[in-house]
C-alpha cells in the first residue's frame, strides 16, 4: 500500500521529470519525442471525439443510422408524415408552423398512440394540438385517438383545441365508439369539434378557412360523401388543403376513385407540391381524374410496403403496381414510411422511416428518419414492382 510520503515522493518525482523535460525540450533536447506524444494526445482526442459523435457537424458518419429528429427551423412549416411502431399500414401526419401543430389522423392500432406521442412531442413543447383531424372511422386512422390502458391515446396526452371529423358514417365498431367517448370527454373539457361539413359551410362557428401563420392556412374542401351515403367507409374521408403562398399540400385520407372525382369536380384544386398519397398507395386511389388536376410533385406514402394485411396479391400490396404506374408519369419523388421485414411475424423497418417535408413557401425539402431514396431506387421496389407501365 502506499503511505502518504511513498505518494508525495512520487509526486514531486514526477513534477521534477516534467520540469527537466519542459527544460529539456526547450533546450531542443527530446524535441522529437514531446512533439509526437502532443501528436498521439491530439489523436486520441479527436477519435474519442468522433467516436462520441462531438464532431457529427462536420463530419457525415456512415455506420450511423439517423435516429435523431429532422431538425426545422422555427420559421419553416414542417409536415411529418409517422412511422407508427408496428407492422400494420396507417396514417398519421403532423404539420407544424411557428408555435401551430396539426395532427391529421392517428392510425395504425393502439399502441401506435406512443410511437406518435412520442415523435410530437419532440417538436410540439406546448402539449397543445391547435387542430386535430380525424378522416374517417377506421382503425388504421383513429385507433391512435384512443390508446391504451398502459399508455392512453392522443386526445389525452395533449390539449386539443379544435377537432374536424367526418360528418358521415356507418361505423359500428368497438374502436369508433371509443373515438367518440375520448373525443367527446376531450370536448367536456373545452375542446371545439365540427365536422368537416361545418367547416367547409361556415357554420356553427366552424370555419372553412384557418390561418395558421402569415400567409399560411388550412382549408377543408368539400366532396359529396360529406353529405350523400356510400358504401365505402373510406369514402367519407375528410379532405383538406394547406395552402402556404403559392404552394400547396393536399391530405385526403382514403378518398376513393369516386370520392376523388367528386373532389374534383367541386373544388378548383391548383398543382400541388405535395400529396399525401389517397388510401395507402392503394390500386382504387389517386386516380388519374385527380393527377390530372394537382399534378403533383412530392408524393408520400403512409404505409408497410409489402405487408400481406390485406392481400397476398403481391401487386396489389401497398404501394400497389397500379398507383406506381399512374403516379410515374408526374413525378419520381415517392417516399414510403415503413417495410415489412417478415409478413409471418409481422416484423417491419423503415422505408424511409418519418418523412418531413418542409419549406419556407418558396421551394421545399424532404427529409427522411431513416434515408433519403426514393421509392423507385429502392431494393424493394427493384424486386416487387415497375417504374412505369408493366410490359
Ligand atoms: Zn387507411
Amino acid at each position: 500500500m502506499a503511505t502518504k510520503k511513498t505518494k508525495s515522493k512520487a509526486k514531486s518525482a514526477a513534477k521534477k521529470a516534467v520540469k527537466q523535460s519542459v527544460r529539456n525540450a526547450k533546450k531542443g533536447k527530446y524535441g522529437g519525442i514531446v512533439a509526437i506524444v502532443l501528436v498521439l494526445i491530439l489523436g486520441i482526442a479527436l477519435f474519442g471525439g468522433y467516436q462520441f459523435g462531438l464532431f457529427d457537424g462536420l463530419f457525415h458518419r456512415e455506420d450511423e443510422k439517423t435516429t435523431s429528429p429532422v431538425v426545422v427551423d422555427t420559421d419553416e412549416l414542417s409536415v411529418h408524415f409517422l412511422e407508427l411502431g408496428n407492422w400494420y399500414t396507417g396514417d398519421c401526419t403532423y404539420i407544424k408552423i411557428g408555435t401551430v401543430d396539426i395532427l391529421i389522423d392517428a392510425g395504425s392500432r393502439a399502441s401506435s398512440a406512443q410511437a406518435i406521442t412520442e415523435y410530437v412531442n419532440q417538436y410540439c413543447t406546448d402539449g397543445v394540438l391547435e387542430y386535430v383531424i380525424a378522416t374517417h372511422a377506421h382503425q388504421d386512422h383513429i385507433a391512435g385517438f384512443v390508446g391504451t390502458k398502459e399508455f392512453p391515446g392522443i386526445f389525452e396526452q395533449f390539449e386539443c383545441e379544435t377537432i374536424i371529423d367526418f360528418p358521415r358514417t356507418d361505423a359500428t365498431s368497438q374502436v369508433y365508439r371509443n373515438y367518440c367517448e375520448k373525443r367527446d370527454a376531450e370536448v367536456a373539457k373545452g375542446a371545439k369539434h365540427y365536422t368537416a361539413l361545418e367547416c367547409y359551410e361556415n357554420k356553427n362557428g366552424a370555419q372553412r378557412k384557418y390561418t395558421l401563420a402569415e400567409g399560411v392556412e388550412l382549408e377543408i374542401l368539400y366532396q359529396k360523401f360529406y353529405e350523400e351515403k356510400t358504401s365505402d367507409e373510406n369514402n367519407y374521408s375528410v379532405c383538406c388543403m394547406i395552402n402556404q403562398g403559392n404552394q400547396h399540400y393536399l391530405f385526403t385520407g382514403d378518398l376513393e376513385g369516386d370520392g376523388e372525382e367528386s373532389l374534383v369536380q367541386m373544388n378548383n384544386l391548383p398543382h400541388c407540391t405535395l400529396f399525401k398519397a389517397g388510401h395507402h398507395g392503394s390500386r382504387t386511389s389517386t386516380t388519374y381524374a385527380l393527377l390530372d388536376e394537382i399534378t403533383p410533385e412530392v408524393v408520400c406514402v403512409c404505409c408497410c410496403a409489402g405487408s400481406d394485411e390485406y392481400t397476398a396479391t403481391n401487386k396489389n400490396q401497398f404501394p400497389t403496381q397500379e398507383f406506381c404506374t399512374r403516379v410515374s408519369d408526374y413525378t419520381d419523388k415517392v417516399y414510403v414510411t415503413s417495410l415489412s421485414l417478415d409478413n409471418e411475424k409481422k416484423e417491419f423497418t423503415s422505408m424511409n422511416g418519418n418523412i418531413v417535408f418542409s419549406s419556407k413557401g418558396d421551394g421545399y425539402t424532404v427529409r427522411c428518419s431513416a434515408n433519403d431514396t426514393l421509392l423507385k431506387d429502392t431494393e424493394w421496389f427493384k424486386e416487387n414492382r415497375v417504374w412505369g407501365e408493366p410490359e
